[in-house]
């Protein structure tokens, strides 16, 4: 049995690990949740799995769900913290064996590092954990003997199409991309889109920031610098291959040149499936994948337009940069995301204020530094973005 701490338990991929840990009770138990400020969610999600301890990000609406759980169940013991402190404290709480990060954003590092630190394996969703800190996680993850199991779908393609093969077979990684809602846009139509609509994706349904990403295909380019962490290949043995019907996670290309692919229907379920039963494998829980299916016929490929979605070309610039600017690169997304989100800014700010952000600090590259020293560059970044746009 794996005995699990869900960080980031009322997100999209946080619900989906949920499900998987309450289909499967005899494999997995969730001993700590936690979350940003959802607490009404939270709040059902303890009386169901009665987690052991949980955080909540935001201090005062801890305090409220600490007072509702002890006037409406106190039977339940539960320990409830908060804030950053909180979120390390449910990843390296001593029950647990492993940690599913599903915390979005650079947040999800210190938890992570910590997790690792204290001999944790880790199912990985958290993205930017990699783009901002990938240098510092995994030469840890190897000195630590942990397993780092990636829940990215098309990370979790790459990585299954792997097993049992040599590294040094490994010619190239061909990443699959959805496109995003406004593939085929030219850069005029982006002028004008609305947040609405960017949250609109074709496949995919996820979390706010993340479908921004999907829309800017910045998702794509901090997938590639993941992938090169994960798998430990230069982000230009990596190829991003639009394929609208996200059937192909992804593929590799082997050196005497086999392809191969992980297929499927576009959910989270199995990827998430298939990093908690590592090395076995659980009974399906979705639909048998069927290839009659109209939506599974007619697979196409085509490449992604820099010239339209630039920010996945900045992406692959950090990307060979390393030192802190992948980092400067995905703190300075957040905060533009996160503004747009809010209505504030334009769909092409994006892009505008990633660059000019990550042009401040192209000639301060540092390659030295603590996963501290990255938080710290990453909320300054957030802050610089945030100046720029002048909010
Ligand atoms: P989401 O916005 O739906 O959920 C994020 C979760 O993190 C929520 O539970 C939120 O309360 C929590 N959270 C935010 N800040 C926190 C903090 N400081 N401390 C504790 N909890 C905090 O996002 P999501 O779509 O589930 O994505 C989560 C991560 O997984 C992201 O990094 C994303 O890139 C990655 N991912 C998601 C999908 C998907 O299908 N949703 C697929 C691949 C990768
Ligand atoms: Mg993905």
């Amino acid at each position: 049995m794996r005995v699990i701490s869900v960080l980031g338990s009322t997100g999209s991929i946080g619900t989906q690990t949920l499900k998987v840990i309450k289909d499967n009770p005899e494999d997995f138990r969730a001993v700590a949740l936690t979350c940003g400020s959802n607490i009404d969610l939270l709040y059902e999600q303890i009386l169901e799995f009665k987690p052991e301890a949980v955080s909540v990000y935001d201090p005062d609406k801890a305090l409220i769900l600490a007072k509702r759980l002890r006037e409406e169940h106190p039977e339940l013991s539960v320990d409830v913290y908060s804030g950053e402190e909180g979120d390390v404290i449910c990843a390296t709480l001593p029950q647990a064996d492993t940690v599913l990060g599903a915390i979005v954003g650079f947040a999800g590092l210190k938890p992570v590092y910590e997790a690792i630190m204290a001999g944790k394996d880790i199912a990985l969703a958290n993205k930017e954990t990699l783009v901002a800190g990938g240098d510092i996680v995994m030469p840890l993850v190897k000195e630590k003997g942990v397993e780092l199991l990636p829940v990215d779908s098309e990370h979790c393609a790459i990585w299954q199409c792997l097993w049992g093969e040599e590294k040094e077979n490994l010619d190239r990684i061909l990443i699959t991309a959805s496109g995003g809602p406004f593939r085929g846009y030219s850069r005029k139509d982006l002028e004008s889109v609305t947040v609405e609509r960017a949250l609109k994706h074709p496949t995919w349904k996820m979390g706010g920031k993340i479908t921004i990403d999907s829309s800017t295909m910045m998702n794509k380019g901090l997938e590639v610098i993941e992938a090169s962490h994960l798998f430990g290949v230069d982000v230009d043995r990596i190829d991003v291959v639009v394929h609208p019907q996200s059937v192909i996670h992804s593929m590799i290309r082997l050196k005497d040149g086999s392809v191969l692919a992980q297929m499927g229907k576009p959910s989270m379920i199995l990827p998430i499936m298939v990093a908690l039963y590592y090395p076995d494998r659980g009974d399906r829980l979705l639909e048998e994948f069927d290839p009659f299916d109209p939506k599974c016929c007619n697979l196409t490929f085509e490449k992604c337009d820099t010239s339209v979605f630039g920010l996945l070309d900045l992406a692959y610039e950090a990307g060979r940069a390393r030192g802190i600017l992948p980092a400067v690169m995905n703190a300075a997304n957040e905060a533009a995301v996160g503004a747009f989100l809010q209505g504030r800014i334009g769909f092409l700010d994006i892009e505008k204020t990633v660059r000019a952000v990550y042009a401040r600090y192209e000639d301060k590259n540092n390659k030295e530094y603590s996963v501290d020293d990255i938080l710290c560059i990453s909320r300054e970044a957030m802050t610089v973005a945030k100046e720029y746009l002048n909010i």
